[in-house]
């Protein structure tokens, strides 16, 4: 079956509170044209400015990735991406009132129950790819990320936890838009109490709540509901890492795989291997310098119904 792009097939609605001010944010998704790729708008903003997604527009901190233009920030933007990366999604225009995707769950969950609810509407164009071609490996401290030619992708991830619910999780999946739909859609992201009151105490996290996270003490977990599977936590770094790998707005063709590692190495990982030499290709020939043509909002984006 041919490979074509695909947008929302019509607006999809959702509010939550934001983890960072605790206020209650609103996230529209609008279908968008072929080729827009994917563009986010400060809707609460006076003039409404847009942000494409394009890797010179993403940072990553140890707690989120930020999507910003230099002047205006959209904090917390890994879980969306990933259900778009997830589900293939190409196209979409983004609305979010406020500096930060609202946590929803802590998990993509809410993002794939409703664009799946509204579905998908695929585009005459066919999607690209960025191809792996050489092995590729970065490091930070006792993070790794590799990067090695596949035909299709595939993400591996390791981490450890000095904790009796984590200890070694390990995790290796292909991804489609099935096996991301049942296997890492759900898992939700994780906290250590003591680390999340010290940042609540600073006036950070001010929305964290037991709502929209797995939060653990030193022995177990304080959420009355348990765990959705017992690896959980390392279901979630890859929810993450896939999300993270989105900044191009491009799938990857590749074996990916992450040890210790989280949204700083990620995007860093990303933007280091765009920028070797010799290393990737986009799918229809183009050098992956071509990313950089696209990284502007192509005039006429517009939502479309
Ligand atoms: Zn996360």
């Amino acid at each position: 079956m041919a490979d074509w792009q695909k947008t929302v097939a019509g607006p999809v609605i959702l509010e939550g509170v934001g983890v960072f001010s605790g206020k209650n944010i609103r996230v529209e998704l609008w279908p968008a044209q072929v080729e827009a790729g994917i563009v986010f708008e400060r809707s609460d903003l006076k003039g409404r400015p847009r942000i494409k997604l394009c890797p010179e527009n993403v940072v990553g901190t140890e707690g989120a990735t930020v999507l910003s233009d230099g002047k205006n920030d959209i904090f917390m933007v890994e879980h969306l991406l990933s259900a778009l990366h997830g589900l293939g999604i190409d196209n979409v225009f983004v609305r979010v009132y406020g500096a930060e995707l609202p946590l929803l769950d802590g998990s993509a969950e809410l993002y794939v129950r409703e664009i799946m609810r509204v579905g998908l509407k695929l585009q005459p164009k066919r999607k690209r790819y960025i191809e792996i071609l050489r092995p590729f490996e970065v490091r930070n401290g006792v993070g790794r990320i590799t990067f090695k030619p596949a035909s299709e992708l595939r993400l591996s991830f390791h981490i450890h936890f000095d904790h009796p619910l984590i200890r070694d999780q390990k995790l290796s999946l292909r991804i489609t838009p099935l096996t991301y739909q049942r296997e890492l859609a759900f898992a939700r992201t994780f906290g250590f109490k003591e680390e999340l009151l010290r940042r609540k105490e600073r006036g950070l996290l001010k929305g964290g709540s037991l709502q929209n996270a797995i939060v653990l003490d030193e022995k177990g977990l304080l959420n009355g509901d348990g765990l959705r599977t017992e690896d959980e936590f390392v279901r979630h770094k890859a929810l993450d890492l896939l999300g993270d790998l989105y900044i191009t707005g491009l799938t990857f063709k590749g074996e990916i795989s992450a040890e210790f590692s989280g949204h700083k190495l990620h995007i860093e990982a990303v933007k280091s291997l765009l920028a070797a030499p010799e290393i990737t290709r986009l799918s229809d020939g183009l050098p992956p310098v071509a990313l950089f043509f696209f990284s502007k909002v192509p005039p006429g984006v517009r939502p479309r119904l």
